[in-house]
């Protein structure tokens, strides 16, 4: 918990950089009027302040979330932190002294709106924070079931670190039925933390393949046969009908095929949503996420988006994408920063994610979903222990991956970017090099 509460407000005791005393104000707002109030104490958050630091920005900086927590990153609840390999003190992004020495004001509070004529804020306990400019990083929130029984107690989702440690205790004695709903990035990490801590795990998705609608049935179907291989049960095709309950705690599941699978953890990972609520209060243009353009500035010149809830214009795609990964939160709320403190900022970056399940280590450049490829080609055979794979489109590299081959992302980025049409039957034999196949200024 953050140490001071001050009229409802907790707060990092940090150093105030000048304050001065506007009348008519309550005590915590009476600090300088000026200066930049970030809405969403996560990762993109916690980024964007210390790179308005690191910018020399010498004003206010306000750093709200709902979160009893110092700003952290997520990725390690559904890994190292679940398989008790590392402890919550890991995952924070600074100590608290990092946001005191730089001058980082951080409120426990939940923003429930935003006025954009009076440029302030309004939290959920009353007070209220004046800016001159306003970043958005209020990422996303799990997706919940609608189906009945939804209410019972005992279906988990992971997103925070309650979350994690709630399904941590119910899976770390192993011995467990444990019924994953979704098998997305969320549900196969914590099919394979269940697994590895020696629970009978069962994954229900309605797709075809898991991981379909992220990188389509081949990659997919490569997941599918690791987990497999590791004794979960892929029941795919299956839509989940109901959930069974009893005393008030959920005890079976029942599939829309009529199937009931008795169990005793049932764990929800079916997407995420955009946390829009602040911007649609302030009226900005919100279309799957809050849309900005490449500066990562909203329809209004003081406001501003990154991370997970931003639906930015991306140069090199010529589209909006909205990206819910770790390494877009930390880079884009960066680049975010420096357009705030009015850089020229085109965010153009080749959306990057990885995972880690059992023994497979990937990561993965681009951004191609369910239908931006037409071709998907291995380069080696993945059931070997390693491999790359690669979507194109029309014979253009749109995105690549690494199986357990580490520093292959400038490579990668680089057969992206340049947007050739390349040689497939080259770009699959391992015994041609990826660099002859770059554009000459980017090998050289
Ligand atoms: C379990 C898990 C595992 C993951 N693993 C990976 C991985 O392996 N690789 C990868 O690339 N990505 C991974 N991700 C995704 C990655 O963590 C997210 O992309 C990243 O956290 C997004 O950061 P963010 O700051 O945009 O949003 P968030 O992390 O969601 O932070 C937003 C914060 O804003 C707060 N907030 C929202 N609204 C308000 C409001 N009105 N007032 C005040 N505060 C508010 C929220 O409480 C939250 O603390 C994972 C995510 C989860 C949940």
């Amino acid at each position: 918990m953050w140490p001071l509460a001050i009229s409802g407000v907790q707060r990092c005791p940090a150093r105030l950089i000048g304050t001065r005393t506007i009348e008519g104000r309550q005590p915590w707002e009476a600090h300088m009027r000026d200066g930049i109030v970030i809405v969403g104490a996560g990762q993109a958050g916690a980024r964007a302040a210390e790179e308005l630091r690191k910018q020399g920005y010498a004003e206010a900086i306000r750093l709200i979330g709902s979160e009893p927590h110092l700003p952290y990153e997520r990725p390690h609840l559904s890994k190292e932190y679940m398989l008790g390999r590392e402890e919550i003190e890991a995952i924070f992004i600074h100590d608290e002294r990092w946001y005191a020495e730089h001058s980082v004001e951080l409120i426990q509070d939940t923003v429930v709106n935003a006025d954009l004529s009076a440029k302030t804020v309004s939290m959920g306990t009353g007070a209220r924070l004046a800016f001159e400019s306003l970043l958005l990083t209020t990422g996303s929130e799990p997706r919940r079931l609608a189906v009945p029984g939804a209410e019972l107690s005992g279906v988990l989702y992971l997103r925070t670190i309650e979350d994690a440690r709630r399904i941590r205790i119910s899976l770390k004695a192993g011995g467990r039925s444990v019924v994953i709903v979704g098998g997305g990035w969320i549900g196969l990490e914590l099919a394979a933390a269940a697994r590895t801590l020696g629970n009978d795990v069962t994954v229900m998705d309605a797709g075809d393949v898991v991981l379909g609608r992220a990188l389509g049935p081949e990659a997919g179907g490569y997941f599918a046969r690791a987990h497999r291989a590791h004794g979960v049960q892929l029941l795919m095709g299956e839509q989940l009908a109901g959930l069974e309950g009893a005393e008030g705690s959920v005890v079976g599941a029942v599939t829309a095929s009529g199937r009931r699978l008795p169990l005793d953890v049932l764990i929800v990972g079916i997407g995420a949503l955009p946390r829009t609520a602040v911007a649609e209060s302030a009226a900005l243009p919100v279309d799957n996420g809050i849309v900005v353009d490449a500066a990562l500035r909203t329809g209004h010149p003081s406001v501003y988006a990154a991370g997970d809830v931003a639906n930015a214009y991306h140069p090199l795609f010529e589209r909006h994408i909205r990206v819910e990964h770790w390494d877009t939160a930390r880079m884009m709320s960066r680049a975010a920063a420096r357009a705030m403190v009015g850089q020229s900022v085109s965010y153009d970056r080749i959306p990057y994610f990885y995972t880690d399940q059992y023994d497979i280590s990937m990561e993965y450049w681009g951004s191609v979903g369910r239908a931006g490829f037409d071709q998907f080609v291995w380069r080696g055979d993945p059931d070997d222990g390693s491999a790359l794979g690669f979507w194109l489109q029309s014979g253009h590299v749109r995105a690549g991956m690494s199986i357990n081959i580490p520093k292959m992302g400038k490579l990668i980025e680089a057969l992206v970017r340049s947007n050739e049409s390349i040689d497939v039957e080259a770009l699959v034999d391992v015994d041609q090099s990826l660099e002859s196949m770059l554009p000459a200024a980017e090998s050289a």
